[in-house]
């Protein structure tokens, strides 16, 4: 482990300049990385899945700490460093080329796997959402360590009545325990990006008895479709809203964003029993 060369040295050896195209911004802290790497816990002999190893930093962290990782990523220049990585740590790293949003989890991870990525910020949130998404529960996925631009991070974990409060916070908050784990500054990666950035950790809780989850989606999505407006004009078009929100004693001229992730759930629970 202590023979692995710097990673500027690795980018630099193989000619790993950084592509905005794809969303390449890369950590090179190996201190920073092994802190990322300890969020989800211990991970020896777990198996976790990494989106955009690029270069390997978070790889070689996730490596260290004895994970089992199988790392899918697009840019084929990163795969002979990716290479080197697996000699070093010997049957611990598996390499899959090609896009993510287009690979099921269950597709590329067999069983259990807890997941964490320094995601490329033009695909992150539609993977997240698709991994928060379906009627099953307990995903197949015992953690989610992500890194996100901190205003979506903020929308993740936000509460009630602020700005940042809306679709993506029920989505996260339902059934699953969210925190902000970490606050990384723009300085750390190369190159910088215009924007901060932060580390969020979800573990899968109880899922509400009654409710399905195509029910909170389709409840969330109108009632956030036009903010600020009152939930009798936002629901109005939905069927079975505006009798489930009498139903359960919430003022109709209340907004989406004064109601609880709790009051989301008694509602979609109510238009699921009508
Ligand atoms: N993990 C590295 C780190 O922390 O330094 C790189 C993170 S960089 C923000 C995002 C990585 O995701 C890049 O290596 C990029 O090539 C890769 N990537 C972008 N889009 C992807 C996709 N659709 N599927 C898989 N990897 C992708």
């Amino acid at each position: 482990m202590a023979s692995l060369p710097p990673l500027r040295d690795v980018i630099a050896r193989h000619g790993l300049a950084a592509s905005k195209a794809l969303g390449q911004n890369f950590l090179l802290d190996e201190q920073l990385l092994d802190r990322v790497a300890a969020v989800p816990g211990d991970l020896d002999g777990e198996d976790v899945l990494e989106i955009g190893p690029g270069p390997g930093g978070l790889t070689r962290a996730l490596l260290r700490a004895g994970g089992n990782v199988t790392a899918i990523e697009r840019d084929r220049r990163c795969l002979p460093a990716l290479a080197e990585l697996s000699e070093a740590f010997p049957g611990q790293l598996k390499v899959i080329e090609g896009d993510a949003l287009a690979m099921p989890l269950a597709s590329v991870m067999p069983g259990p796997c807890h997941i964490a990525s320094n995601l490329p910020y033009n695909v992150g949130t539609a993977l997240f959402v698709g991994w928060l998404g379906g009627q099953a529960w307990p995903p197949q996925w015992k953690s989610l360590t992500l890194m996100f631009q901190r205003e979506v991070a903020d929308r993740i974990v936000a509460t009630p009545d602020g700005d940042a409060y809306g679709r993506l916070a029920i989505l996260s908050q339902w059934r699953c325990d969210a925190r902000l784990a970490m606050k990384v500054h723009r300085s750390a990666f190369t190159p910088p990006p215009k924007v901060m950035s932060a580390i969020v950790h979800l573990t899968p809780a109880t899922m509400p008895e009654g409710v399905s989850a195509a029910r909170l989606e389709s409840l969330t999505a109108a009632a956030f479709g036009q903010r600020r407006k009152m939930l009798r004009q936002s629901l109005k078009s939905l069927p079975g809203a505006l009798a489930a929100l009498e139903a359960e004693g919430i003022e109709a001229s209340r907004r989406a964003e004064t109601l609880s992730v709790d009051d989301f759930v008694r509602i979609a629970r109510t238009m699921d029993a009508g």
